[in-house]
């Protein structure tokens, strides 16, 4: 079982320098790399419908840049540079590897091979974090203390312990708006991952419906709304950010007041995850297995409803949702959500309505709110109707692994 636990560092003045000035090599590092990588792949591509004068270089080819080739490579970078030579090389050598994941990302795809967009040097601030990839022993936790290669103590705030029997296996430092913070792979390896053999039936199963008014009904029609410190906490970002643009550039207090926008997004983003984490709990308290429909947020968020798509965060509350179940287990399913709000419930006859239609009543009687409408038809098609023999049509999420 893997977990991840994360703690804030009070790193000293001192170590705060040595982090800045990692991160810069470090992103400097990236861009050189990244670089390496677009020269290459500009002088020796060749689209299959164009003429090979206007795509092929005359150059003969090079060597394409590799990870090992690039990671051999930074033996050159330390004697040209000797400021890398202070760095971890383990840390120095993750940037290699995640210029090739973006880089993988955006020519082949990921494991579902869904393509990234191309990959974009990072200006100034945007590389935040300095990845520790070897195992960190119990010894090197002592107290508020814990040992990092090359830099030694730093000041951590351990205000949960460890679990017993669990190995750090990596660690990574991030620079947030209002400090820094360690994240900690944990694992135990005599805990297997949860295998669940929960069988979606008609009465352990809810069906979820996200909308855009309240954030989620459920079948049994609860409906957790969406908070509204958002709303407070996006209109004090709105005002911080017209104070902002008032700053003159380069000046003390537009820093200051750049460091206060940062602020606010990270409260705003963390009070969302909260919200995310205790509905989840709630909803897995609840019954052994959530159904939810099969969304497309990428596409949602591309279109009319972006920004309280985007606001929601459904993406996040349902990864969330899927970890969580597994460590519970419990069982996530996505369905197929096609006509989920037209459908009745009862008959399973469809009911047309557009989006301003907010209830809905059928000839043979049902008469539901449309949103509670949509969450019962959700549930039916993961643990089947109680009455119609409806297919069942659903893909397994958690626990399947
Ligand atoms: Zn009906």
């Amino acid at each position: 079982m893997r977990l991840a636990y994360q703690y804030r560092l009070r790193p000293t003045k001192q170590q705060i320098g040595t982090f800045e000035n990692w991160l810069e090599l470090c992103r400097r590092q990236y861009n050189y790399r990244l670089a390496e990588r677009f020269n290459w792949w500009e002088q020796n591509r060749c689209d299959v419908d164009k003429c090979s004068l206007i795509s092929c270089s005359i150059a003969p080819l090079k060597d394409k840049p590799g990870y090992y080739s690039q990671k051999r490579d930074l033996t050159n970078t330390k004697t040209l540079f000797p400021d890398y030579k202070d760095i971890p090389s383990h840390t120095l050598q993750d940037v290699i590897a995640r210029v090739e994941k973006t880089f993988d990302r955006w020519l082949k795809g990921d494991s579902n091979g869904k393509k990234s967009g191309r990959p974009r040097f990072k200006g100034k601030g945007r590389y935040r974090s300095l990845a520790f990839p070897d195992p960190i022993k119990p010894e090197q936790v002592h107290g508020k203390f814990i040992q990092l290669p090359k830099i030694g103590k730093v000041k951590m705030i351990l205000h949960r312990p460890i679990p017993d029997g669990f190995k750090i296996k990596t660690a990574t430092i991030t620079c947030k708006a209002d400090g820094w913070y360690i994240s900690l792979s944990l694992q135990d390896v005599t805990v297997p991952s949860l295998k669940t053999d929960v069988i979606p039936a008609p009465d352990n199963t809810v069906g979820i419906d996200m909308g855009l008014k309240s954030f989620l009904v459920t079948s049994d029609n609860q409906t957790i709304e969406i908070p509204q410190y958002y709303r407070k906490a996006e209109k004090r970002c709105s005002r911080l950010q017209r104070q902002l643009s008032r700053r003159k550039k380069g000046s003390n207090r537009r820093q200051k007041s750049i460091k206060r926008v940062a602020k606010t997004h990270l409260k705003v983003a963390n009070q969302r995850k909260d919200f995310h984490y205790k509905t989840a709990i709630w909803l897995l308290n609840h019954s052994k297995v959530i159904a939810h429909e099969n969304l497309n947020i990428k596409g949602l968020a591309k279109s009319m409803l972006a920004k309280s798509v985007t606001d929601a965060g459904w993406g996040q509350f349902l990864q969330i949702l899927n970890t969580k179940a597994a460590s519970a287990g419990c069982l996530v399913v996505a369905v197929n959500p096609n006509g989920t709000s037209q459908e009745c419930s009862e008959c399973g006859a469809t009911v047309p309505k557009t989006l301003a239609h907010r209830w809905h009543s059928c000839q043979c009687g049902a008469s539901y709110d449309r949103d509670h409408n949509a969450a019962r038809n959700i549930k039916h098609r993961a643990a089947g109707h109680p009455v119609l023999q409806s297919s069942v049509n659903v893909r397994r999420v958690a626990g399947s692994r």
